[in-house]
């Protein structure tokens, strides 16, 4: 099977040290496979979306030297395929609609188990839609984090595949875009590695192809969080995008030779180095 790689970042902000990251890892495992690099934009959230961060990451990425192999797919334009997905999860009953609020679950963990709505139906107000989990376990082994195993009842509950907005949610586009793009491989960042076993069990339900997946030690701050865009953690300057670069190879545990002159020099250089079985088999490292 060909391989198919991509970066599917949300435009939450601009381009950080930790989506860098993500690109240059999913990038250096596709170019050492031979494969392609494909770019999702996956603005499906008008509500979290930043104004002008979509058109930012995309005019940064060529400057750190990714360019796409295939034209980048919008999340906000593939409405259609989602409503075709969800259609057939509520004719196979796998969805429930609900009107539960955040206090009618606070009782509990927060998460829904009843596998339908605990809450009365309330013509006057749309409901959320969430998938009925059964009892199971999901098993998959990561490229780098090895073998994993969640039993998706306990630890997800019954999750919200359509918000009250009427919003389809991260996991459920995510599955519905990977298959499309005909993604084999995802790479991507440790805060995703306990979402990964939601989108296999969606994959398993739309019979759909389960990619093979790595997840990437995840950028944190000098206090152990996660850098995110939303939060302006760390942006990165296409300007001068040699410093951040170095920084990202040598967080991925790569030489970043001082005499590469330029981006493609440096990418070059950080291709003919890459092994992903040399990569940090950690969740998480601070690049403060
Ligand atoms: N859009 C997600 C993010 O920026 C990543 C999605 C993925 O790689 O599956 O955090």
């Amino acid at each position: 099977m060909d391989y198919r790689g991509r970066f599917a970042p949300s435009p939450t902000g601009r381009l950080h040290f930790g989506s860098l990251v993500a690109a240059l890892g999913s990038w250096l495992c596709a170019r050492h496979a031979g494969g392609r690099w494909l770019l999702r934009m996956e603005d499906i959230d008008p509500l979290r979306e930043a104004p002008g961060a979509a058109a930012a990451i995309l005019a940064a990425l060529p400057a750190f030297g990714f360019m796409a192999d295939e034209p980048v797919l919008y999340q906000s334009q593939r409405l259609a395929a989602y409503d075709a997905a969800f259609t057939r999860l509520q004719e196979a009953g796998a969805v429930f609609p609900c009107w539960c609020s955040r206090s009618d679950l606070a009782a509990g963990d927060g998460l829904h188990r009843d596998g339908r709505c605990v809450a009365p139906p309330d013509p006057g107000r749309a409901p959320a839609w969430r998938l009925r989990v059964p009892d199971v376990e999901i098993a998959f082994d990561d490229a780098l984090q090895g073998p994993q195993r969640q039993n998706l009842r306990e630890s997800a509950g019954d999750f919200v595949i359509r918000r009250v907005e009427g919003l389809y949610s991260y996991q459920f586009a995510c599955v519905v875009d990977d298959a499309f793009q005909r993604i084999t491989e995802v790479v991507r960042g440790c805060d995703l590695l306990d979402s990964t076993p939601r989108q296999v069990w969606l994959q398993r339900l739309l019979s759909l192809p389960t990619p093979r997946y790595l997840h990437l030690p995840l950028a944190l701050d000098a206090s152990g969080a996660k850098l995110s865009k939303s939060t302006q953690a760390h942006p990165v300057d296409p300007g001068d995008p040699l410093p951040a670069l170095r920084r990202a190879l040598a967080f991925l545990g790569l030489p970043a030779a001082d005499d590469a002159r330029d981006v493609a020099a440096l990418l070059a250089q950080a291709r003919e180095h890459f092994d992903p079985a040399r990569l940090p088999h950690c969740s998480g490292r601070s690049v403060a």
